[in-house]
């Protein structure tokens, strides 16, 4: 992880994925362009609150806004004088894809001119960025350097999208993935186990493989529901007070259901993020009995040392 002395102008917090822990991170936009200043529901002076997905707590605090070009560009410049040889940059908030396709390509080509050991830049991309864009602008992005964007799918069911407040459905997530892909982006998507609840589970588990399998990422990673305390909380956010999180051995039944479900031989399958009670990793045409294999065995040894206790479980 590049330490922040770098001369970077960060707006806490930031969020990367697991696998970018090494990546130098720069901030091409603020926030999520996916939340909106909402009323909320518990303020009897009709307080006003910042509300995306209604899992996520990520970026409440930071309404969006897309980083002056100018900065950010200056700031790539000043990066490189002190780290010229990252190889790999993450470009951070929520959905850097928002921007337009011009300025990202600026973007891309200043890093490339001033990191020349540079092998791979990535983003969060949403459905709609990438619907935004067509085939022939993902493509000047791929040509311009972008390697793989970040795709939260989190459920292939559509009334458990709309009800996360995901603002896509099922098949934009497949059209804008789709998209990424004919031009040349490698896909690394995620998705939420326990979003549906335990009445919801398997239609969840087999609509989202099946998005899954439509798509066939490179790579596909599973995590699992963490309600954490936030205005609104999940359940006001999803209308449903009954709602409750799943057990350890229904969200193992769940991801078993949604493995099982998928048929992208060459996706690499993981859920090795800490939110996850079994981290799994492995390809889903060769290791798929495998990962099954194992799913059976922890479930039937609830005390298993492959089982992350709860206190270390986090988002
Ligand atoms: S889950 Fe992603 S799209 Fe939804 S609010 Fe959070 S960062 Fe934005």
């Amino acid at each position: 992880m590049f330490h922040l002395a770098l001369p970077l102008r960060y707006v806490e917090p930031i969020y990367r994925p697991p696998s970018e822990a090494g990546s130098l991170i720069l901030q091409a936009t603020i926030g999520c362009s996916n939340l909106r200043t909402r009323r909320d529901p518990r303020s009897p002076t009709g307080h006003r609150v910042e509300r995306g997905c209604a899992f996520c707590v990520a970026y409440q605090a930071k309404p969006f806004r897309a980083r002056p070009h100018a900065e950010l560009l200056a700031e790539i410049d000043r990066v490189a004088e002190v780290v010229p040889g990252a190889s790999r940059i993450f470009l951070a908030d929520g959905d850097a894809l928002v921007l337009s396709t011009r300025r990202l390509v600026e973007i891309l080509e200043r890093l490339r001119a001033r990191f020349p050991r540079l092998e791979r830049v990535t983003s969060y991309a949403s459905p709609q960025n990438l619907l935004r864009k067509s085939v022939d602008e993902l493509r000047s992005l791929r040509e311009s350097g972008l390697t793989m964007v970040y795709v939260g799918i989190e459920s292939g069911d559509d009334e458990v999208l709309r009800r996360v407040d995901k603002r896509a459905t099922s098949e934009e997530m497949v059209r804008g993935c789709l998209r990424a892909k004919e031009a040349g982006i490698a896909l690394s998507l995620t998705v939420i186990l326990g979003l549906a609840g335990p009445e919801g589970s398997a239609q969840h588990a087999d609509r989202t493989a099946e998005v899954l399998s439509r798509i066939c990422p490179e790579y596909a990673a599973a995590l699992t529901l963490m309600v954490e305390p936030r205005v609104p909380t999940f359940e006001e956010a999803v209308a449903d007070p009954s709602f409750r999180p799943l057990t350890v051995d229904e969200a193992l039944a769940e991801c078993r259901r949604l493995i099982a479900g998928m048929t992208c031989e060459g996706t690499e399958f993981r859920s090795n993020h800490a939110s996850n009670w079994l981290a799994l990793k492995g390809r889903l045409g060769a290791d798929k009995a495998r990962l099954l294999e194992t799913i059976d065995r922890v479930r039937a040894d609830p005390r298993s040392p492959l089982l992350r206790p709860d206190s270390r479980r986090a988002l």
